[in-house]
This record gives structure tokens, sequence and C-alpha cells, in this order.
């Protein structure tokens, strides 16, 4: 009686979340059922007789397989601010540049972001260096929108209007009539289900785009870099440096500001599929990669039935993913890694998956698992310095002490009230929101995907109130 109860009860739980609970309720009954029959000391003889040297087995397997997915933290940081505090523009811009181009996706309709977007970028970087700003559409531009976008730049600035070329948006190529029925219909369950943005087409094709096609647009094959913007974005400090130049110059590849956790429902195959990706490729484990791993504490015999079955989300070793990944509508990147052969390579097969329809991947998650198994850690910058803001989300830095902040320089003359410094703080006059929060949620997870080039390990303090570890005097400062 009492048995049946329990199991309903069990009944609920998912098989593949809580296997162990599972089988521990089990135990549990199975010996209490035992105890109650009176027949009891044999029994739990050898009950113990085979739980202890399982157990013993667990706890030598434990720390080996805590090992080998372990993150190894740097003896020093590897990866600091580029600056603090303010540069003087008016020498910064005339140090030598890099081939590099703004881009933005948009949509016609979407005069009014994008024209606060670029007011805001020239206003706190470009009317310095006067970067060109390339707007990329499915669709022919509207003459509103060009002369709209022509007149919200500097003089100084060119724009380019251009619209995205045939087999680079929609669909791959190789998909036939009837792939494409079926993956409309995968995306309408999506939107069934509540997947964000599940049962958009639109919005599926702009994430394919993003996750490979861009990087091979003709328009930007003369380009090196790139620095993302989105219509309604807004930038709260002024960039004073040239980040494309300081990215050349200490040889990195990807720079970011906000990573997040991801919503699982929209790509519960990713990891799996990368992970097989990399084995298939003979691509090594490495910290950056184990900084992407919820480790599972299973015993070993679980973690592999939970690879070897493909168990949802799990990878070929029974790890997950913890979901954290670089928040892609700001993006300061070097295109010859994304339109290179390996980073391709790894688009393609993403591609012949059919997973940015059968599911909705993200160029997020996409370019955040390709950079951390394909490139050393020291190669990826965390802009920390650069205040952002893209709806509901932003990094604030603090600001750097008053000296710092150049106050009597002509070109930043006009920028206004800007929030008090704090200890730590590396930006240049920015205003934030909130003072003390650099950050708006706790569900950011900068700090886990740092690990590998962090060597101060943050507390829970730390990381709730968004506390910056970085020396103020930063060896790499570009003044000294
Ligand atoms: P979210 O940030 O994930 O909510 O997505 P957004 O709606 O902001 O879209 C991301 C970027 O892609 C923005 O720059 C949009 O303007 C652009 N975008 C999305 N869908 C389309 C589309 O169908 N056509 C064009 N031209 N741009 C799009
Ligand atoms: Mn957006």
């Amino acid at each position: 009686m009492g048995y049946h109860r329990t199991s309903s009860r069990l009944g609920t739980l998912p098989l593949a979340f809580d296997l162990p609970a599972r089988i521990g309720q089990i135990l549990m009954l199975q010996f209490r059922r035992l105890r109650r029959s009176g027949r009891n000391g044999r029994r739990i003889k050898l009950l113990l007789k085979i739980a202890l040297p399982l157990l013993v087995l667990y706890l030598i397997d434990l720390p080996i397989h805590l090992y080998r997915t372990r993150v190894v933290r740097p003896h020093q940081d590897l990866d600091q601010p580029f600056a603090t505090g303010c540069l003087d523009p008016s020498v910064t811009a005339t140090q030598p540049r890099e081939n590099a181009t703004f881009v933005m996706l948009a949509r016609n309709s979407e005069i009014e972001g994008a024209k606060a977007t670029v007011a805001n970028i020239e206003r706190q970087f470009n009317r310095w260096f006067h970067y060109p700003i390339m707007f990329l559409n499915d669709a022919p531009w509207s003459e509103e929108f060009k002369d709209v976008l022509s007149r919200a730049v500097s003089n100084r600035t060119e724009v380019r209007f251009e619209v995205i070329e045939k087999g680079k948006w929609g669909f791959p190529e190789e998909m036939n009539e009837k792939e494409k029925t079926k993956a409309r219909l995968q995306m309408k369950k999506q939107g069934e289900r509540g997947v964000g943005y599940g049962d958009m087409e639109s919005y599926h094709h702009m994430c394919r785009f993003y996750s490979g096609e861009f990087y091979n647009l003709e328009a930007l094959r003369p380009y090196k870099w790139y620095w993302r913007l989105e219509p309604s974005v807004r930038y709260s400090c002024a960039l004073t440096y040239d980040p494309f130049a300081e990215m050349a110059r200490h040889n990195k590849v990807y720079g970011w500001t906000i990573a997040l956790w991801e919503v699982g429902d929209t790509c519960p195959s990713l990891f799996r599929t990368t992970d097989d990706y990399r084995i298939e490729k003979g691509i090594s484990r490495t910290p950056a990669w184990n900084a992407l791993l919820q480790v599972m504490w299973f015993p070993a015999p679980v973690r592999w039935f939970l690879g070897l079955f493909r168990v949802r989300e799990h990878d070929n070793s029974g790890h997950k993913w913890n979901m954290c990944h670089y928040w892609s509508n700001f993006e300061i990147a070097n295109l010859d890694f994304f339109r290179g052969r390996e980073y391709q390579d790894y688009f393609r097969y993403l591609d012949s998956k059919g997973g940015f329809y059968s599911e909705r991947w993200g160029d997020a998650p996409v370019h955040t698992l390709a950079v951390h198994m394909l490139l050393p850690p020291e190669k990826i910058h965390h802009f920390s310095d650069i205040g952002y803001e893209h709806d509901t989300l932003w990094q604030c830095p603090g600001n750097a002490p008053m000296d710092q902040q150049l106050l009597g320089n002509k070109a930043l003359r006009d920028m206004g009230k800007m929030t008090l410094p704090s200890e730590g703080g590396t930006g240049c006059r920015c205003k934030c929101q909130e003072n003390k929060r650099r950050r708006n949620i706790n569900s950011h997870c900068t700090s886990e995907l740092t690990r590998p080039v962090a060597f101060h390990r943050p507390s829970w303090w730390e990381r709730h109130n968004g506390v910056y570890h970085y020396a103020v005097n930063n060896p790499n400062n570009p003044r000294k």
C-alpha cells in the first residue's frame, strides 16, 4: 500500500534531472521495508556488503572526475581593462588605427531605435574616432531610413547601407521544400511550447545569419574587426581609447560586456552537438571549455549512461552546460577568426544538424561555445570598463578616481554630470542608474566565464554586488 503511494510520487520526477535522488529514494524505501519485515539482520548485512564497496568506488571516482573538469585559475590576471579612467581623445584618436567597422542589422521600421544608438555611440566614442558604420538589412532600405541615419552621425563618419546578398539570409540553400515545411512546423510547436521567439521564422533566420553567414558577407571582406550595434542600446561611459587597436595590441580575438544564463528550452541539444563536434575533431578540453560545464556529481555509471543514451542536455561525459553565454548584441571581435576555417567548419556542422530551426539556437550561445572551444582564454576580453545597456540589462562600471577623469580636457568638456567615483573603479565619465550595483541582476554570470583568466576568486557577496577586481594602476594602461 505504502509502496504504491510513494512510487506514484516518484513518478512525477523527470528522470534525467533527479536520477540519483530517485535511486536514493528507492534504496531508502527498500531499506525501510526490510526493517519492517523483521528478517532484517541477514539482508541488511548483504545490502551493506554491496553498498559499501560502491560507496568507496564513488569516493575514489569523485575527486578524479572533479580534478579532470576543474577550471585552473592563473597566477595573475590574464585579462585586465585596457585603460582606467579617461585618456585624452585628441591624442588617442591620432594613434594608428585598425581596419574596423561598426555593424548594425536593422529593419526599416527601427529608425528611431537605430538613430538613438548611433547618436549615443557617436557622442561617447565615434565623434573622435570616426569608424565607419554599416547598416545591414535583408530587405531594401527605405529612403527615409537612409536619410535619417546619414544625418545622425558626425560629419567625418562614413555610413553604408547594405542589403544582405542572396543565399546568406534564410534557410540554408541545401534545404528542400519538404524540409522547410517540416522546419516551419517545428517552429510553430516551439511557439506553442512558449520558447522565446520560437515561432518567429525571421528571428530564426537572424540567429542563423549572425551565427555564420554574417562573416562571409562581401561588404565585410575589407575589414578585420567589427563592433556590433543594435537599435536602442545605450553606452553609459565615454570610451576614450580605440578598442580595436587595443584588441590587436593585446592579441585578443573576442570582446564582450555582459554574460548571462541562457534560457534552456531555446537550445536543449546545442551543447551536446558542440561536444560531439569537439570530440570528432579531436579538440581537447581546456580550462576555457571547462568553464562552460555544469559538472555532474553522479557516479560514473550514471554519467556514462547519460552520455551514451544522449539524455537531453547532457554531453558525452554526462555533464551539462552551465548555460552561461556572452550577450552577443555587444561584440567587438576579429573577423578573421569567425570567417576562418575552424569556426566556419563548426558553423556548417551545426547547420547540418538543423538546430537553428528544429530548436532556436541563438548566435550568442553559438559564439560563446565556439570561442571557449577554439580559443585560449587569454584571447577573450571582458570590456569591464564599457558601460552598456540593452533592454532591461546593463553593466555600468564604477568611475575611476577624479584625478583620472581629465576634468579640464577640452574634448570631454560637454560630457555632463557623472556618477561619483568608486573604489577600484575603471570607468571614464560613466553615468550609472544605480550607484552601488554595477550589474543589475544577479543572473549575470560574468564570474563563471572569467574563471580561467581571473586570479581572484570573487566571493558570493562580491558577485552579488558586481565588484570588479582589477588593479587600478593597470600595467597595461596605455598612458604609462
Ligand atoms: P533580441 O535582442 O534577442 O530581443 O532581438 P532583436 O529583436 O533585438 O533582434 C536582434 C537584431 O537583429 C536587431 O538588430 C534587429 O534589428 C535585427 N533583426 C531581427 N530580425 C530581423 C529581420 O527579420 N530583419 C532585419 N533586417 N533585422 C532583424
Ligand atoms: Mn535586441
